[in-house]
């Protein structure tokens, strides 16, 4: 049990700020400062990610978005060729990558909704995850084109095994499905020559602590990234 009554596995996320500061830590002695590093920032369309993004706007300046629907990067290699154009380039520049899904914790410890103060009930949250989840097993609901997000993250998280149990669970399935994303869509790139480029995925947390302000976030996974792969410095191996 921890000051927060965060369930496990959240129980070491961390507000914001100190989360920021733990990823500069741990990057700063691979050459990562506030003036040579622009964030890649993937964060789902739900209004409750969004304080997020002004934090990391005061730590490293303002991100280029690239989040769709629980938070899978949505934009394609196009937002990827725009964002890696946009590296600081006085010198060998510096992407930090951060992928986040997000998960709502209610007054009583239960996971996945969120009582939002300006909603008489709570709302899934995340509610991307909801409808996958409430439509596992359905025969192909055929999702139409505008629907591409949604399509993307049902198949992305039946690529990696069966119906998560729960919404904990489907979350930190998510969170994998957008370190996987995030890996294969900036290597595809090949921005070597040009960069160093870091790669973080994890787990925003609402809590009753308070809109924004009560936010949790816990690293599951990332590292430096480069021609080589993946060396990781977040998450647990095999976890
Ligand atoms: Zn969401």
């Amino acid at each position: 049990v921890n000051s927060d009554n965060l369930p496990e596995p959240l129980g070491s996320a961390l507000p914001a700020e100190e989360f920021l500061q733990d990823l500069a830590s741990t990057l700063e002695p691979h050459g990562f400062d506030d003036d040579n590093t622009l964030v890649a920032l993937s964060t789902c369309r739900d209004e409750m990610t969004q304080r997020f993004t002004q934090e990391v706007d005061r730590r490293f300046g303002p991100p280029f978005s690239h989040g769709g629907l629980a938070g899978l990067p949505s934009g394609g290699s196009t937002a990827w060729v725009a964002c890696l154009s946009h590296v600081p380039d006085d010198g060998r520049g510096k992407l930090l990558a951060v992928g986040l899904a997000h998960v709502g914790l209610e007054a009583d410890g239960s996971t996945g909704s969120y009582h939002r103060p300006w909603m008489r009930d709570s709302a899934p949250t995340c509610g991307a995850l909801g409808v996958v989840l409430g439509s596992w097993d359905d025969p192909d609901p055929q999702e139409p084109v505008s629907d591409h997000e949604l399509h993307v993250l049902r198949a992305e998280m039946a690529a990696l095994g069966g119906r998560p149990p729960d919404m904990l669970a489907a979350t930190m399935v998510a969170a994998d499905v957008i370190l996987g994303r995030l890996v294969s869509q900036i290597s595809a790139q090949d921005p070597w020559d040009r960069m160093d480029v870091a790669v973080v995925s994890g787990i925003q947390v609402h809590t009753m602590a308070g809109v924004g302000s009560g936010d949790r976030f816990l690293a599951t996974g990332g590292g430096l990234l480069d021609a080589d792969g993946l060396h990781p410095l977040w998450g647990t191996p095999g976890g």
